[in-house]
């Protein structure tokens, strides 16, 4: 029987495998890992591998995806990434701990947190110059105040996010930055700080080469563990592996044809005005799987083949001499965006292997 089209395959051993090097590498400097379920949607198999690999925590963006690993027992302390006024209520009743940066919102969480007579966990994140989220230093030590006078919340801990909209590298000056504030939090408070999370996937060089962590305790990991790099130059992290998602898609067109199109040329499916060189006759393939399923520019092919271009349902590739049929499969390697889409995607299947 044909594999069906198309689909990602997903290998549960080495994203475990991935976890147990990161969690071991990571756990000689007494840094424990929360494993980042979002850009496979809180899949709670993927979310269960990172666990067997020694995760401590499972976090999310999306309280609907914590929701589903919840729903599939998935048992670990779950963090919320990315938290709203409007959800305040989810967030008490599905996440042990959220990520905070408003006063509003946590007093809505401490509202609803009475209701449920539950404590609800936050860990306050520190604007150090990516400017993503965060609460400036400036206003930290009022900001941590009218926390501590919220009832049913509890500062577990302080934490940080580099390398993603400002594209600010993590260095020994912003993570020394991160560790003066908590120690000063923890002194003008009289609070302990069980979690100090200093970044994510982006943080490994800068981990790797700190003679003096200060008191950074905690990353979370989401790139690192799904596709074994760091995320500053994207390079290889040693004994990772790279591959364990794996695209494919069917050939449902191969034929020769010119390489420049005829007649005259207006926009294309998506508005731009295209152009061409003329590289003569050539084999071109299509296949099945389309901007609607995927960033189309995160794919790399896996046997040399070239994307010419794509629309909302073909991709279109040079099929140079590989006698491509009908049918046949082709398969590619993903970055970060396109594992996104694609797990994104009601159309790709999800297919695990062990
Ligand atoms: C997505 C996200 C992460 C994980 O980032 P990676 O680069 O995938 O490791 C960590 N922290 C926050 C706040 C995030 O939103």
């Amino acid at each position: 029987m044909k594999s069906f089209m198309p689909r990602i395959e997903i290998s549960l051993s080495q994203i475990r495998d991935n976890a147990q090097v990161l969690s071991k590498l990571y756990g000689q400097k007494n840094i424990s890992l929360m494993g980042v379920s979002k850009g496979v949607l809180g899949e709670p198999s993927i979310a269960k591998a990172m666990i067997q690999g020694g995760v401590k925590f499972i976090a999310d963006s999306r309280i609907e995806n914590i929701q589903k690993m919840k729903n599939a027992g998935i048992s670990t302390r779950f963090v919320l990434l990315r938290t709203s006024l409007s959800q305040a209520e989810s967030v008490v009743k599905n996440a042990d701990i959220s990520l905070n940066t408003e006063i509003e919102t946590l007093k809505k969480l401490s509202y609803y947190a009475k209701v449920h007579n539950k404590n609800h966990q936050v860990i306050i994140m520190v604007e150090l110059g990516d400017l993503r989220e965060g609460v400036l230093i400036h206003d930290l030590s009022q900001f941590i105040r009218k926390t501590l006078s919220l009832p049913h919340l509890k500062i577990v801990g302080i934490g940080c996010n580099l390398a993603c909209y400002g594209g600010i590298k993590p260095d020994d000056k912003n993570m020394h930055e991160l560790s003066k504030v908590v120690r000063f939090l923890e002194k003008e408070f009289n609070i302990s700080l069980e979690i100090v999370s200093g970044g994510n996937s982006a943080n490994y060089e800068w981990c790797k080469s700190a003679q003096d962590i200060g008191k950074i305790n905690n990353l979370r990991l989401g790139e690192s563990i799904l596709l074994g790099c760091e995320t500053v130059n994207r390079k290889a992290i040693p004994s990772l592996h790279t591959l364990a998602f794996q695209l494919f898609a069917e050939v449902i067109e191969s034929k020769k044809k010119p390489s420049l199109p005829l007649g005259e040329i207006c926009q294309d499916a998506f508005g731009n005005v295209p152009s061409f060189q003329d590289r003569g006759m050539g084999q071109r393939v299509i296949i099945a799987l389309g901007r609607q399923d995927i960033l189309v520019s995160s794919l790399k092919t896996n046997n040399k083949l070239e994307i010419l271009g794509a629309s909302s349902d073909h991709i279109i590739l040079d099929g140079k001499n590989l006698n491509l049929q009908i049918g046949d499969e082709v398969s590619f390697s993903l970055d970060y965006g396109g594992l996104l889409s694609a797990m994104t995607s009601p159309f790709i299947r999800k297919q695990f292997i062990n």
